[in-house]
């Protein structure tokens, strides 16, 4: 909203305003800058790769039995680790989520209390090591500290492709709907189980931190890339549904199922594999046995998740993905979530993000993309999302675009979420932007989204985040967000510094060449806060410290003012001589727009290095016209903290 002030004429002064004394240093926005991790053969200046960057795999064998009697996980695990680095490693660190739920966890210090609910987290039967060496598999010597367990190794593990296989035996107890991100809860007409952070898993060892052991306690995932193959034996009334692609489909689902989906493979039209009315027929599962083992297999992945249930209504459609590859988009939903306001059409919003997030950013390179609604709401995996049992229609699309576009950010580009969630959800929160805006023509848009202020559009709801004082900046751990500031700051202010930076910094073409370089540079890989500067500066051509530095390290605020507008000579004919002030330490490339009396107007841009020495800027612009009013960022584009002086009228 833009307020308008009054002027008196004075003499020559056709419009006059105060401002207050310029605060705005130079030196301070526009220092050089120190991005937080170094270059050297490992990452370049680039922000690419460098020449010796290196990364650790591990590929999972895991065999599974979900027991829904006593609510349990129980599995082998084999667990094969490569170390690639220059490194001796002397002991490996593996993770073990479920501790989360102990009653001892660390996480409870976050919250506060202990926990009314909790489990005893994973409970070890054996754990081995089979040294690369072909020795025998001898017991591991181990320790667990929280979420995170130590295996000490008889001989250290050499780099430059050594590899180990660890073996373990383990169970855990399925946490009710409390368990948040993993859970088993009752729907209508029966249990759903989602199953996530189910298996010990190996902590990333990396250049930037050696191995990365932050605890889990709260905040998301940091995980090696590798090849899965699991097996999950549950009773034979269940569907499952999970990341990648099921192997064995003859001995899992019926021949009428089979050809459904064979059906669904090449049609755009969502297709019922398995339909409500089906679920209380014996028929649509396959006879025979009292339990069925599902085989699901997924390359370049870094975690695997499932879903189970007796319950699931199933559909699917194909996936159209740049060069004619294909994939396929499927649902599985209770049937109180049935119907077109609701899941019946969530394999159709999951085609068409899928779709446009490859063509616009990088190929989908999984075989199924899924949605379960179930009880563990709002949650990604690679290849599969969990979301809401009573979502509808445009709350649906969004959350379902927004769940998928984690394929991308962090399941592609294999950021550290524990550590920097602004490039786990601030990226997927702007690329939802123009998934909103596309799909069908908009229906669902704007997505602008800030639960922070109560409606309203950006640029101006960021301007609370930016004025409160409690506000952290975005360089600040995962953990380190108060609730009430995590997703203002993590997820909307990061997503609208990305929104700048491509519409009013360096333009979309220049934004998305270096983006999609960006993202194809690190794809399987485990790029840095830095690499994304670096990545953005030397393909987008363009020097961003001060953007850096304003937006992602601190918080600070734009305010540009007209603070004066004089004919030169007092004469109209002659011209008229603008002065500008900018007040406050961001800068972002800005506008001024000189309304003529006749309706006419003329616009001067100002660049950012507009305020590379100076506070203050005058320029003399010719005017054949008396004026009516001065005005800044007319198009109302960028967040400016005062927009009181961004007009003088006449
Ligand atoms: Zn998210």
């Amino acid at each position: 909203m833009l307020l308008l002030t009054a002027l008196a004429l004075a003499g020559g002064a056709v419009l006059t305003a105060q401002a207050p004394p310029p605060a705005y240093d130079p030196s301070k926005t526009f220092a050089p800058l120190t991005l937080p991790e170094p270059i050297n053969s490992y990452r370049s200046s680039n922000g690419a790769p460098g020449p010796g960057y290196w990364q650790n795999s591990a590929d999972y064998e895991i065999h599974a039995n979900l027991d829904t009697t006593r609510k349990q996980l129980s599995a082998t695990e084999v667990i094969t680790y490569v170390n690639n680095s220059p490194d001796m490693l002397p002991s490996l660190w593996v993770q073990l989520d479920q501790n989360i739920y102990r009653k001892d966890a660390r996480s409870n210090s976050i919250f506060g209390r202990p926990r009314t609910d909790f489990s005893d987290g994973i409970v070890f039967d054996s754990v081995e090591i089979e040294p690369g060496s072909h020795a025998a598999k001898a017991k591991a010597d181990y320790i667990v500290s929280d979420t995170r367990m130590q295996i000490r190794l008889a001989e250290p593990l050499k780099g430059q492709g050594a590899l180990l296989k660890i073996h373990i035996q383990y169970h855990y107890p399925i946490p009710g709907v409390w368990g948040g991100r993993t859970s088993w809860g009752m729907s209508k007409k029966g249990e759903i189980y989602d199953m996530a952070q189910w298996y010990p898993r190996m902590a990333v060892y990396d250049d930037l931190h050696g191995w990365d052991t932050l605890p889990y306690i709260g905040s998301e995932f940091y995980l090696e890339y590798g090849h899965f193959d699991y097996y999950v034996t549950a009773p034979s009334n269940m569907l499952i549904v999970g990341s990648g692609e099921l192997k064995n489909p003859q001995e899992v689902l019926t021949k009428t199922q089979i050809e459904r989906l064979t059906q669904a493979r090449s049609s755009d039209k969502t297709v019922m594999i398995r339909t409500p009315e089906e679920i209380d027929d014996p028929a649509s599962r396959p006879r025979g046995s009292s339990t069925l083992t599902w085989h699901f297999h997924m390359d370049n992945t870094r975690d695997v998740a499932f879903s189970a249930s007796s319950v699931f209504v199933w559909d699917a459609a194909r996936i159209n993905l740049p060069d004619g590859a294909k994939s396929l988009a499927m649902s599985v939903y209770p049937v109180e979530s049935v119907g077109d306001e609701g899941w019946g059409r969530s394999t159709e919003y999951l085609k068409h993000a899928v779709e446009q997030f490859s063509r616009k950013w990088f190929p989908y390179p999984y075989p199924a993309a899924i949605n379960v609604a179930g009880f563990s709401t709002g949650m990604e995996y690679p290849g599969i999302v969990f979301d809401g049992i009573p979502d509808k229609g445009k709350q649906l699309f969004w959350i379902t675009a927004h769940e998928i576009g984690h394929s991308w950010f962090p399941m592609i580009v294999g950021s550290n979420e524990r550590r920097n969630a602004w490039m786990d959800e601030g990226f997927n929160t702007f690329i939802d932007i123009y998934e909103s805006d596309e799909f069908q023509g908009g229906v669902y848009g704007p997505k602008r989204d800030s639960e922070y202020s109560a409606g309203g559009e950006p640029p101006d709801t960021i301007l609370k985040v930016l004025n409160d004082p409690a506000a952290p900046v975005i360089l600040t751990r995962a953990d380190g967000f108060p609730f009430r500031l995590g997703h203002p700051v993590s997820y909307f202010k990061a997503a609208y510094g990305l929104r700048l930076l491509r519409e009013q910094i360096l333009g979309p073409e220049r934004f998305d060449w270096a983006f999609r370089k960006y993202i194809r540079d690190w794809a399987y890989k485990h790029p840095s806060p830095s690499d994304f500067f670096r990545a953005m500066e030397s393909e987008g051509g363009e020097d961003l410290a001060y953007f850096w530095r304003g937006w992602f390290m601190n918080n600070w605020t734009l305010d540009m003012a007209v603070k004066d507008a004089q004919y030169v000579k007092g004469d109209y004919r002659q011209g008229v001589s603008v002065t500008i002030a900018n007040l406050g330490q961001l800068v972002l490339p800005n506008t001024v727009q000189v309304n003529f009396e006749d309706g006419s107007n003329a616009r001067v841009p100002l660049p950012v290095e507009t305020w590379i020495s100076k506070g203050e800027y005058t320029f003399t612009l010719d005017s054949k016209q008396p004026i009516l009013s001065v005005v800044l960022d007319p198009d109302h584009v960028i967040p400016d903290n005062d927009r009181t002086n961004d007009v003088l009228k006449k």
